[in-house]
């Protein structure tokens, strides 16, 4: 017998929980299926868990810039494996807080992995379950390249297995799970070496950014190798590893190798050829603006389909999508343009909208208006360590419309939310001058820019 609902949702992460509790609270029967933890990558092994670990950096950089503003006190060790504890223990806490909120809108759940039957219909744990609508918000996984002795390294979902800090670790990858992992670990202790193909890391993101940041991790004591690809990797009978890489060289005795060097959408167990639904060349699956996939009454959002792999906007898109389905709100979509995004680097990054080098590409430098800062924030003024701060509006004449924020320094994090805010609703540098400056704060800095 096969189970009739009227929606149903593979994937209990971000996108799909979102999703599906927004379709349940219109009085639609729906029914999430979740094939590992309640929560996803972002709850399990992702934003919450790295931000933990970030913060837990941030102390540590606290603690030693405390001597110079008077405090006696000494870093003397760090025992990740009792934080890790109270992370997970903090997870699980989450994990009871979803299933009671599914359970209280209404939204039917079961543990195992989907598969689809046909365009309608979905198998799971050998059990029938059919739906006019079918949302696949199944997310990604990391890659581990396919080299010789490329088992020997860890994901990002390994990093948050360990239970000690690796003396000597090396990183694979110039995206921003790299650059975090780079400055976390470096802030707690290891020695970390950064492996990049290209001289620079966060490759889309502005110039700016790139080079200060490249600078700022270098301050800091993390040893990047740019232009440089692996080729191998070996186990000595101490558990410690050579790297070998293309160019001839070989780095050796690290405890630790992690491999960030992207992720691949979760497809390949979903039997998607029998419900006719299409990817891309890079296996993401093919969306339109309103999240319809190849096959009508077939929806996906998230990390699957490769637009912007970020919590807020798999939620925001699979949230939209059930309005759109079930409260009669036809035309919504999420508008994927001006998304603020965050790089818990050390410092942190933020950025909405357009790098300069994008602007320019689209609108042609002549167009634009670029207005630049760096200094030196505050915090700094007794401390014998310093970072940079760099902030940017880029601009677009003749009303100098503001089309992109980059900024890195401390606070970027937090600073952003607020003037994404201003972008969105399409603020020029005059709104941006006309706004009292909060003092002395490193923000007040965006509204005082000439
Ligand atoms: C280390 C790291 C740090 C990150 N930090 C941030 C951050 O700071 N901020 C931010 O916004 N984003 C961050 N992200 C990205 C964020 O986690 C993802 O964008 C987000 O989780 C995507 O949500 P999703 O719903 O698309 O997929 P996921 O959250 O990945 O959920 C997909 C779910 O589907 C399940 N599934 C897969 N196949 C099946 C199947 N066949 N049947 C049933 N279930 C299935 C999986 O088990 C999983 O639980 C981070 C990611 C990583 C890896």
């Amino acid at each position: 017998m096969t189970n009739k609902y009227d929606y149903i949702v593979i994937g209990g992460g971000s996108g799909g929980i979102a999703s599906a509790r927004k379709a349940a609270s219109f009085g639609v029967k729906v029914l999430l299926v979740e094939g590992k933890h309640i929560g996803g990558t972002c709850v399990n092994v992702g934003c919450v868990p790295k931000k933990i670990m970030w913060n837990t950096a941030e102390l540590a950089e606290s603690i030693h810039d405390a001597s110079d503003y008077g405090f006696n006190v000494e870093y003397k060790n760090f025992d990740l494996k009792k934080l890790k504890g109270d992370r997970d223990a903090f997870i699980e806490k989450l994990h009871g807080i979803y299933e009671k909120n599914l359970k209280g809108s209404g939204v039917e759940r079961i543990n195992g992995f989907a598969e689809f039957v046909n365009e309608k219909e979905i198998e799971v744990n050998g059990e029938k379950y059919t739906a006019d609508h079918i949302l696949i918000s199944t997310g990604g996984y990391p890659v581990i390249p396919d080299l010789p002795g490329s088992e020997f390294g860890i994901t990002s979902d390994g990093v948050f297995n360990l239970e000690k800090i690796p003396a000597k670790v090396a990183i694979v990858g110039a995206g921003y799970i790299a650059v975090e992992f780079a400055g976390i670990l470096q802030n707690l202790g290891s020695k970390v070496t950064c492996i990049i193909r290209k001289d620079r890391m966060l490759k889309e993101f502005d110039k700016d950014i790139q080079n200060f940041l490249f600078e700022e991790l270098v301050n800091s004591g993390i040893e990047i190798m740019p232009n440089t690809e692996v080729l191998a990797v070996e186990k000595n009978d101490k558990g410690l590893l050579t790297i070998k890489t293309k160019d001839g060289k070989s780095f050796s005795e690290y405890d630790a190798l992690i491999w960030a060097v992207g992720r691949n959408p979760n497809v390949k167990n979903l039997k998607l050829e029998k419900a006719n639904v299409k990817l891309d060349e890079k296996e993401h699956i093919i969306v339109n603006e309103y999240q319809n996939t190849t096959t009508k009454g077939i929806y996906a959002v998230g990390d699957v389909t490769g637009k912007k792999g970020l919590t807020p906007v798999a939620i925001a898109a699979g949230r939209r999508l059930s309005r759109r389905l079930f409260n009669k709100e036809t035309e919504l979509k999420l508008d994927y343009t001006n998304i603020p995004s965050v790089v818990f680097s050390h410092p942190p990054i933020g950025t909405v909208g357009f790098t300069e080098e994008r602007a320019i590409e689209k609108y042609k430098a002549e167009n634009l208006k670029t207005y630049k800062t760096v200094f030196t924030n505050m915090y700094h003024a007794v401390t014998k360590r310093k970072t940079k701060t760099m902030m940017k509006l880029v601009t677009l004449k003749p009303e100098e419309k503001i089309i992109g924020i980059q900024i890195i320094g401390i606070g970027a994090d937090e600073m952003l939310q607020g003037f994404s805010v201003a972008v969105k609703m399409g603020a020029t540098k005059k709104d941006f001058d006309e706004t009292v400056a909060i003092h002395p704060t490193a923000a007040e800095e965006l509204v005082t820019l000439s």
